[in-house]
């Protein structure tokens, strides 16, 4: 079946807008993707006919919005091939869910013991770990790459050790677009007796992800990434581990009964959502979800690996490309400089033809360092992008290029 993005283009009214007088043409998707009219609509009628607090109220609105949260619970499980609903937690975003993880694992981890991160984390993957440090004198590891952007698995091999306990990786390279090779990752953790959580804010919306078949012990998402609300994240963990784990925040709806000598906490997956949830959001992320379902995953990554590959050349035959990160089959994510021009003042000029990329070191300080630059410029497509926009995109570049070389 052809992949009629024309049609899918529709469902997005933000696409018809113009910016600097021009049509916009958006690649600032893996920052955030657009949310299409149907995600907006499930916003909306939980607020014009179900909004109530959930999973305490008797009253019919209560129960609606509780099913409607549960069945978004039932419908993420099923979307990453988790067994069981209790092993889905809502947070705020990717985020929240590793802080979550830092903070309750890390409590039982011990002065010593060793963290495996990558030279390519997002700091949301490394700043809750050294935080973790701080408070308990465990090592963190860092496993460097390869000169095209590929982790250096050798590396990885050698810094596990019986010391390691935690392997926190990302999937996919927010700068990069590299792929890691996240089965063998967790596979060769558990050997080493660790755990392994995989940051999936990259992954999530590009390529089937199966949680089953990882047999990742944690990963996590967010929403607004993948054509849904914002403030909406999920942390997968294995149920063994999380029913281990100490509660992350404390307050309602994470106890089972309270006292001021003692309190129970609730069951899985309560137990770590503590306060009123965004129930409006994940209501409405049951329907970004059933919305990739029905375009297919794997149809969209087909087609953001063509927009890739086609505007991958195009761009090399501009004078001074410096694209960041060729690891093969890596997703649709292209990180460049133009000759010594300013990462910031290529995306301005963007700017003003009307497209919208991002400019910076992109949460990836010890990246940037590591790659001897302090920020690129960064496209990521989405399924709504086109052929017509990426040729857009290069021929704009190409004047770009011109004015600032
Ligand atoms: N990890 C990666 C790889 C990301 O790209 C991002 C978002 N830029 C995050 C974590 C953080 O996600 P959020 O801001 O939604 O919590």
């Amino acid at each position: 079946m052809e992949f009629d993005v024309e049609k899918y283009r529709e469902d997005y009214p933000i696409l018809s807008r113009t910016v600097a007088g021009r049509p916009l043409i958006y690649l600032d998707n893996a920052a955030s993707t657009q949310t299409p009219r149907q995600v907006v609509n499930a916003i909306t009628d939980m607020y014009e006919n179900h909004k109530a607090n959930v999973h305490r109220g008797v009253h019919t609105l209560s129960q609606e919005a509780t099913a409607m949260m549960e069945e978004t619970r039932r419908a993420t499980a099923r979307f990453i091939g988790a067994s069981s609903t209790e092993e889905i937690i809502f947070t705020r975003g990717t985020t929240e869910a590793i802080n979550l993880v830092a903070s309750s694992y890390g409590q039982l981890l011990s002065e010593g013991d060793e963290i495996i991160l990558s030279v390519m984390e997002h700091h949301a993957n490394i700043v809750p770990w050294q935080l973790l440090r701080d408070r308990r004198g465990i090592v963190i590891r860092v496993v460097p790459m390869l000169a095209d952007g590929s982790l250096d698995m050798d590396a990885y091999r050698s810094l596990l050790n019986e010391k390691t306990k935690v392997v926190a990786i990302t999937h996919v390279s927010n700068v990069l677009g590299t792929v890691n090779p996240v089965a063998e990752i967790i596979r060769l953790a558990h050997e080493a007796g660790a755990v392994a959580l995989i940051d999936g804010a990259q992954a999530i919306a590009h390529c089937r992800v199966d949680i089953s078949a990882l047999n990742a012990d944690f990963y996590v998402f967010s929403s607004h990434k993948m054509y849904g609300p914002t403030g909406i994240g999920v942390l997968y963990g294995r149920r063994s581990l999380l029913e281990k784990m100490p509660p992350y925040q404390g307050g309602g709806e994470m106890i089972s009964h309270v006292t001021f000598e003692h309190t129970t906490y609730a069951d899985l997956p309560f137990k770590f959502e503590a306060g009123t949830p965004d129930y409006v959001g994940i209501a409405a992320f049951h329907t970004a979800i059933s919305y990739m379902e029905e375009i297919g995953v794997e149809r969209i990554a087909a087609h953001e690996e063509d927009l890739l590959n086609y505007t991958q050349q195009q761009m090399l035959t501009i004078p001074g490309m410096r694209i960041f990160g060729t690891a093969p089959g890596k997703s649709a994510i292209i990180s460049f400089l133009i000759g010594n021009a300013h990462h910031y003042d290529t995306g301005l000029l963007l700017d003003k033809l009307g497209i919208a990329v991002r400019t910076g070191h992109h949460c990836a300080q010890p990246l940037m360092h590591a790659l001897g630059i302090e920020g690129t410029v960064r496209c990521a497509m989405a399924l709504y992008n086109t052929r017509q926009e990426c040729d857009r995109f290069v021929e704009s570049l190409r004047r770009v290029a011109a004015m600032l070389q």
